[in-house]
């Protein structure tokens, strides 16, 4: 079919007409379908299953003879460090282990600059203002985060690339209130896009007003590959230090979509001086987390080999779904010129804009016949897309079949969204 821009008024009665059924047909069946969040399904976490049967006497004693049932080891095994900078291709001495949420280590992050400040700077909540730099489309509970703590979120646009460079480059050496920048840096969330060598050079070779500036590189889809031939992202700690920034980072990532979600193991990597500075905190948080279940991890996964392993049967199962949500965009809305999205290689979610101000209207269309959508500008600081157009499609969790009129319906309800806002204009 012709763009809808091409449409006359008749043909676009015509076109919402058959929508109109179709949506209907789909309402009467009073579906109750999930595409709220990135999860894993049922089948991916079957996968992972034996690494709860590893015997007890197994997970006795760590490689140093640490004793796993006990207390002690603040930051975590050293061989759960040496699988996590085996990961994250940095090196050993710069790794923490932590619970099991990297979410928590990013919060915890930014509550101990807010309150105690970084390497000795003045706390953040000792200053009037506080500003990150909020690359968008973004993931939401980044923004919460600031939001919560009342830091104030900047906007910035997402290239194909990564974020908008020029952009970051002056306003971070302007503004010295700007104490961070959120980067998903790897099939971001919800974009799908791997930053390029050279937007990774230009965070690295910032050169930041405020001396406590951090970027929070949220490395949480490292390993998440959909296909043979993955991304790759140029390191971040390595970069950082051949442009003299090296405390400019702190890494972040864990097994939540590798193992289990809410009962993985969490890592952050950074400076030997970065990590000194936190370990100073962190000793008073607690007396070290779970190591319990870092030597499980390490004892299944044993190294990024068996990582990746079980990684490609992750993509085994994961691929034929995001191909299907491809195929059904490209046959609803290929060629209509209402709709843009992105086919990744990896991560979790495929990101789709509709026309302006269309995306809100999409919603709650898909909702009123059973299609539950993350919330429309939720990948925007304060919930607010200034455009009103992006949405987030989580293909992950539901079955194929349940996929499939999930996101039928969601691309009924694109276009008679769209043919409706063409037909007023007519
Ligand atoms: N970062 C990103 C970008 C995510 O998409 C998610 C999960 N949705 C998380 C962090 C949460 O990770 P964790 O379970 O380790 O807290």
């Amino acid at each position: 079919m012709n763009s809808y821009s091409k449409l006359s008024k008749n043909e676009l009665q015509n076109e919402i007409e058959k929508l109109e059924k179709r949506y209907n047909a789909f309402k009467e069946q009073k579906l109750k379908l999930d595409m709220t969040r990135g999860k894993p399904c049922s089948e991916q976490l079957d996968m992972c299953m034996e690494i709860l049967d590893i015997p007890s006497r197994e997970l006795r004693k760590a490689a140093d003879g640490t004793d796993t049932f006990n207390y002690g080891v603040l930051d975590g095994l050293p061989e759960a460090k040496e699988l996590f900078a085996e990961m994250l291709d940095v090196d050993k001495s710069e790794v923490i282990i932590g619970g099991n949420s990297s979410l928590n280590l990013m919060y915890d992050a930014v509550a101990r600059a807010m309150s105690l400040g970084i390497l000795g700077s003045t706390p953040w909540s000792k200053l009037d203002r506080v500003k990150f730099l909020c690359p968008s489309p973004g993931y939401d509970r980044h923004f919460a985060i600031c939001e919560l703590l009342g830091i104030e979120m900047i906007t910035i646009d997402m290239r194909q690339d990564g974020p908008d460079m020029d952009t970051v480059e002056k306003l971070v050496s302007e503004d010295d209130s700007i104490k961070g920048m959120w980067c998903v840096p790897k099939y971001s969330n919800p974009d799908g896009i791997t930053y390029s060598d050279r937007v990774v050079d230009r965070i690295a070779a910032l050169r930041p007003k405020a001396k406590d500036f951090r970027v929070f590189w949220d490395n949480a889809y490292c390993v998440h590959h959909l296909s043979d031939k993955p991304d790759e992202l140029k390191n971040i700690l390595t970069a950082c230090k051949a442009s003299g920034n090296d405390n400019m980072v702190y890494v972040f990532s864990s097994t939540s979509k590798i193992s289990f979600p809410g009962a993985g193991i969490a890592a952050m990597a950074a400076s030997v001086e970065n990590l000194n500075g936190i370990r100073k905190s962190m000793t008073i948080q607690t007396i070290g987390h779970d190591k319990i279940n870092q030597l499980r991890h390490v004892r299944y996964f044993k190294n990024l080999d068996g990582i990746n392993l079980h990684m490609k049967k992750h993509a085994s199962i994961l691929k034929p779904k995001f191909d299907i949500v491809n195929e059904i965009l490209e046959k609803e809305l290929g060629g209509k010129e209402i709709a843009s999205w992105n086919k990744p290689n990896g991560g979790y979610f495929i990101s789709l804009n509709t026309l302006n101000n269309c995306a809100k209207e999409v919603e709650k269309l898909s909702l009123e016949a059973g299609v539950v959508l993350t919330k429309a500008g939720a990948t925007y600081p304060y919930g607010k897309d200034p455009k009103d157009r992006n949405i987030r499609i989580a293909p992950t969790l539901p079955p194929v079949e349940e996929l499939k009129k999930a996101i039928e319906i969601f691309c009924i309800s694109i276009r008679l969204v769209s043919a409706k806002k063409f037909l007023e204009m007519a």
